[in-house]
Formats: C-alpha cells, sequence, structure tokens
C-alpha cells in the first residue's frame, strides 16, 4: 500500500512519535511525504519516504493529484485545528478528493492508530483489488 503522510508544524513531532512507534508496520508499505513531514519521519525511522514540495510550495496539491489518479491508499494528515494556513483551501481539495476516492484518511492521531491497525490486520486489502 502506498500511505501518504502530512503534518503541520504542530503535529510534526506527534506524526514522528506516531512513525516511530508503528516503524515496522510503515516499513512493509510505500510512503510519500509532503517535504518537512517526510524529512523529519525519515531522518527519525530511518524509513525511506517519497518527498513532494513542502505543502506551502503545493505538496499538499501534489499528493491530491496522486489521490485522484488512485495511487494513494491511505492518508495520514495530522492537522493543526488551531492555526489557519494560507493553503487551506488546497488542504481541503486532498480530502474531498479523498471522499470522492474513497481513501481512508486520518485527520488525529486517534483515527491514525485505528487506521494502522486495521491496514496491519488486511482491512485495506480490497484496495489493491480497486487499484488494478
Ligand atoms: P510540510 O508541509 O511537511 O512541508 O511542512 C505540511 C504542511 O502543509 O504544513
Amino acid at each position: 500500500m502506498t500511505i501518504a503522510l502530512i503534518a503541520h508544524d504542530a503535529k510534526k513531532e506527534l506524526m514522528i512519535q506516531f512513525c516511530i512507534a508503528y516503524c515496522g508496520i510503515l516499513s512493509k508499505h510505500t510512503l510519500c511525504a509532503t517535504g518537512t513531514t517526510g524529512k523529519l519521519v525519515s531522518e527519525a525511522t530511518g524509513l525511506k519516504v517519497e518527498r513532494f514540495l513542502s505543502g506551502a510550495q503545493g505538496g499538499d496539491q501534489q499528493i491530491a493529484a496522486r489521490i485522484a489518479c488512485n495511487e494513494i491508499d491511505m492518508v495520514l494528515f495530522f492537522r493543526d485545528p488551531h492555526t489557519v494556513k494560507e493553503h487551506e483551501p488546497n488542504e481541503m481539495t486532498l480530502l474531498r478528493l479523498c471522499d470522492v476516492h474513497n481513501i481512508p484518511i486520518a485527520t488525529n492521531i486517534a483515527t491514525g492508530e485505528m487506521l494502522i491497525h486495521g491496514l496491519e490486520r488486511g482491512d485495506l486489502d480490497w484496495r489493491s483489488i480497486v487499484r488494478r
């Protein structure tokens, strides 16, 4: 499965801790991320992460485009609900495209934990049929 990682600045440390905790599961999958999130996660875990541009420079739109092409199977997008971002409309597009294509997306760590356990259990195996 291909998993996209995005974390707002206030949630980057949380994303790093999450990826350290679930390194064993994540290592069995293909990871991509917005620029800074990907850099921090790969430095902290040693996991291979394909990095797109930084979110503010369009990295979230690059991930959205891959979602539109059905190339992403799961999104972990840890959002900071307290800070307004200039590129928020682009993030809304990403959320919408996940709904369009039925891509599971976690916007907080509680849902992220459930998705990662579901992934490990095989709950997302149907994605490999849809992608064919
Ligand atoms: P970043 O982008 O990982 O490059 O910081 C995420 C964001 O939109 O804040």
